[in-house]
């Protein structure tokens, strides 16, 4: 009897217990993206119900960026993880499968139609992963992220699905603000030249043609010949203004920007843009919207 009472004590704790964990273990929010373009979305769509973290902050470089031992534990606590894929953040593909072991981890770009992603000129790369310059395959992004949170927190459905047609909303706002921008620019001088390859996307969705640098950008593949074929290209097309990211060799853009003068054509570099990396938060260029009105401005400012 004793006994017997004994189990009952113990099922009723094991009971209470279970009960108690489902009110208490109540889901606190705590989702982590690792770029600032993605965290942007979540927060546009999580609105107040969710707190978003996002591991790579101004400036930084995706493409080498490892997980700090605070950044690990960051992914630890949180619920659900995004992150941008096609191999953007290469070298933390291992912590990913790791996390997602018990729970949600989603890669955002594996949710684009195959056929609207561009072919990667690096080698190893399959996908250009540069993906968030294409407004129409960020508002695929939103849709994801949304249909994602809406599984993860259902409580909040209406929230969020109320926010995501206020955000696509803006996209849309954000596109047609680009496209009258852009008609700024004489069509032949759309020609947008830039440090690395972050800009394809972008060129391909509002119609440029895109120059990197790249290839002078490292010490190895500096070469005179490299600069001189720059050089005719910009002065053939009469091109105004290069642009400079932080990643950008200043030295290379010397290089081109002497070499065209001395065939008598001035270029000027025409500002700073965000590539890989958002503004500060608390900026205009820290959101999504702000970082993508700032390049157009920049651009069309510059070339027009
Ligand atoms: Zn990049």
């Amino acid at each position: 009897m004793k006994r017997l009472l004994g189990v009952i004590v113990l099922m009723m704790l094991l009971f209470g217990c279970s009960a108690e964990k489902n009110e208490t273990g109540k889901r606190e929010g705590n989702v982590v993206a690792t770029t600032g373009h993605i965290a942007d979305v979540i927060k546009e769509i999580g609105g107040g119900h969710l707190t978003v973290t996002a591991l790579m902050g101004p400036g930084v470089d995706p493409h080498l960026y490892k997980a700090t031992q605070s950044d690990l534990s960051k992914l630890e606590n949180a619920e659900v993880i995004f992150y941008n894929g096609l191999q953007l953040e290469g070298q933390m593909l291992d912590i990913f499968d790791q996390m997602s072991k018990d729970k949600t981890v989603l890669a955002v770009g594996d949710k684009l139609d195959k056929d609207k992603l561009l072919d990667s000129e690096d080698e190893g790369l399959l996908h250009d992963p540069h993906i968030w310059f294409n407004i129409d395959l960020w508002k695929q992004v939103v849709d994801a992220v949304t249909e994602t949170l809406v599984k993860e927190y259902p409580e909040y459905k209406d929230d969020f699905q109320a926010n995501e047609t206020a955000f696509l909303k803006k996209l849309d706002e954000l596109q047609t603000y680009a496209q009258e921008r852009i008609k700024e620019i004489p069509e032949k001088q759309r020609i947008l030249v830039t440090a690395h390859d972050a800009f394809n996307y972008f060129g391909e969705s509002q119609g440029f043609e895109v120059r990197g640098l790249q290839g002078l950008s490292t010490e190895a593949e500096y070469g005179v010949k490299d600069v001189q074929e720059m050089v005719d290209f910009l002065v053939e097309h009469k091109i105004k203004a290069i642009f400079v990211e932080s990643s950008v060799s200043d030295k290379a853009m010397k290089a081109v920007i002497e070499g065209a003068k001395q065939k008598g054509h001035d270029i000027v570099v025409g500002g700073e843009l965000f590539s890989d990396a958002m503004g500060a938060e608390g900026t205009k260029e820290g959101t999504y919207v702000g970082m993508y009105e700032h390049n157009i401005d920049t651009i069309v400012d510059a070339l027009k």
